[in-house]
């Protein structure tokens, strides 16, 4: 199991009173239900750079590649107050070693994705990002990034995740191994997770942990870290799931009775049909892997990587 999990979170979310109108935006699946697995770490740019509560509403207007920030009825400027704020904030998120942020989607300060910035002619294009949301994910690249209303799509919540665990698994091996051995035994533990994802993208992760080995180890993990999160970026599917099923059931074919194998191929055909979801046939390799110890499937974080109250893979 990977250590407590640190997570940002626009505080709104987390029920602060903190908008421009003194109310909050509560999201109860994010603070009673994920709330009980991570540390969440909640930011208000707008509060927290100096403005009051309640205030006058905030919009961007502009140019898309450097919007400014100001009052929606007395144009009011505050973008030179917010930057400031966000150069001396990040430095300190920096040191929180986040694993994951939940932004409050279409915020001028918070928003991850088609926020409206206004243009001349009064009408709003589509396609900005509130300006902490676009600095945090310049400074962390790497850190996985939603907004709120996504993480109700039982598909993507998931994916989210998925890659939230694996990147902290990734930060506690930097942290508490930073070997190349250590390296291969992530790798080797991600395998089925990642072909879930890209096979091709799995195939190229092994390329650079065999060529690593004559390379500079801080080389070869920014090279893997890269890689690994785009591969994990690209979305698992149901053939995807149920393929990986049966490699991995073609491991351990042998030792299973005639019955048995008949059982696990038919959970997997009902998965697949959409008649059951994938927590059915993973729990029944679970099963298998425990019955007949097989020590290399155990250490597969593709079997064994969610606490099982965040009934994830029970909707997907
Ligand atoms: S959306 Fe962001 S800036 Fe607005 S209240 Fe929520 S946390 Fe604060």
């Amino acid at each position: 199991m990977v250590k407590r999990i640190k997570m940002g979170i626009s505080s709104c979310l987390l029920g602060e009173k903190v908008r421009y109108d003194g109310q909050h935006k509560l999201d109860h699946y994010l603070k009673n239900v994920l709330g009980h697995h991570v540390q969440w770490v909640g930011v208000c740019p707008e509060v927290e750079c100096g403005l009051p509560i309640p205030r006058e509403a905030m919009h961007l207007i502009g140019d898309s590649n450097s919007p400014r920030l100001v009052t929606v009825r007395t144009n009011i400027d505050h973008t030179d107050r917010m930057e400031n704020w966000i150069n001396q904030k990040l430095k300190k998120l920096e040191q929180y070693d986040l694993s994951g942020f939940v932004f409050k989607s279409k915020s001028p300060s918070s928003g991850l994705k088609n926020v409206k910035i206004y243009q001349d002619n009064g009408i709003p294009v589509k396609n900005g990002m509130g300006l902490f949301a676009k600095a945090f994910t310049e400074k962390f690249p790497y850190v996985p990034v939603e907004e709120e209303g996504r993480l109700h799509d039982a598909k993507l919540r998931e994916n989210f995740l998925e890659q939230v665990f694996v990147y902290k698994r990734w930060q506690d091996y930097i942290a508490d191994d930073n070997t190349f051995a250590g390296l291969e035994l992530f790798h080797r533990r991600h395998k089925y997770l990642l072909i879930t994802h890209s096979e091709g993208g799995f195939l190229e992760l092994d390329d650079i942990v065999h060529q690593g080995r004559h390379m500079p180890l801080s080389e070869v993990q920014d090279k893997y870290l890269h890689k690994l999160m785009y591969t994990m970026s690209i979305h698992t599917s149901t053939t995807k799931n149920a393929s990986v099923m049966h490699e991995i059931m073609d491991t351990f074919n042998q030792m299973l009775s005639h019955d048995e194998k008949l059982e696990l191929v038919d959970q997997i055909d009902v998965y697949q049909k959409g008649y059951a979801p994938l927590i059915v046939p993973v729990v029944l390799l679970q099963h298998y892997v425990r019955k007949y110890n097989l020590s290399d499937l155990s250490e597969q974080y593709y079997l064994f990587q969610y606490p099982n109250e965040l009934c994830l893979r029970n909707r997907v």
